[in-house]
């Protein structure tokens, strides 16, 4: 098991409110699954991947990373943890915009204390698998979305991490470029042993290539299953509906 949290909470006051953003997770991911995570907007999505991706603690509940207790952590130990084990790819790129690709890639690698020679090497291997490397001296500017968010999973690849995480890479997308980013994806997930989790609205990749699907719902996993179970025969009324319009929206 790489990820297990149990009864993990978060709430965040607001003013006089207090927002119950999760509301009890217990999830558990083996090490080389693909987890597609989908559900409305608000549902807790990105609150759980940030926690996991250890950019944010719970409120209460536990999770363990590798065998790692991380929510006793102190900041320096989260972050030193996130570097070794964790890619993260958002909906923006967040790339460096005078930066090359090359550069935007090693900046992980550099953080860590690698060499320049070693920081290369390594780099331009992940370049390479993302299929930009015909493009190493581009600054984002001059490449396309889909090239950026692609420079982007090679950034996230650089230190190669145990888990990637991917909150709606393909949301901020042109739609003809969406496929280029997915296929890369696809054969990360087929050539390496990676955990992958993903938050997306892609019904048909996610039946296609996930593991297990979750469907999340204010704060809650409310079902989850293989793909063609979850897609196929949904169980509760609320992970219907929601199918049905993204169904309708695709
Ligand atoms: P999703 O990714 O599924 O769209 P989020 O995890 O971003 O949902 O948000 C879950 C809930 O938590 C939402 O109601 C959102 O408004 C609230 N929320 C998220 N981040 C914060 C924050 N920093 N402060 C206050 N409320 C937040
Ligand atoms: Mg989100």
């Amino acid at each position: 098991m790489i990820i297990h949290t149990e009864n993990l909470k978060k709430e965040y006051e607001v003013g006089t409110q207090t927002v119950r953003a999760l509301r009890g997770i217990n999830l558990s991911v083996e090490k080389g699954e693909f987890m597609a995570i989908m559900g409305p907007s608000g549902s807790g999505k990105t609150t759980l991947m940030n926690i996991i991706g250890c950019l944010d603690t719970p409120t209460c509940g536990s999770y363990e990373l590798n065998g790692t207790s991380v929510s006793s952590l102190e900041d320096d130990e989260l972050a030193n943890i996130r570097n070794k084990e964790i890619g993260f790819v958002f909906q923006s790129f967040n790339l460096l915009a005078k930066n090359s690709t090359l550069d935007n890639v090693m900046l992980p690698l550099k953080y860590a204390g690698f060499n320049k020679k070693e920081a290369v090497i390594k780099a331009k291997e992940v370049i390479e698998k993302v299929g930009l490397i015909d493009r190493l001296d581009h600054t984002p500017a001059e490449l396309s979305g889909g090239q950026q968010q692609r420079v982007a999973i090679a950034r996230a690849l650089a230190m190669r991490p145990k888990v990637m995480l991917l909150d709606e890479i393909t949301s901020a997308l042109d739609p003809e470029v969406v496929g280029e980013v997915l296929n890369v994806i696809r054969s990360l997930n087929k050539e390496h042993n990676l955990t992958m989790i993903m938050v997306t609205h892609q019904m048909g990749f996610a039946r296609e290539i996930s593991d297990r699907v979750c469907f999340f719902n204010e704060g809650k996993i409310f079902e989850q299953g293989p793909p063609e179970q979850l897609f196929g025969d949904p169980q509760n009324e609320r992970t219907k509906q929601f199918l049905h319009a993204v169904l309708d929206a695709n």
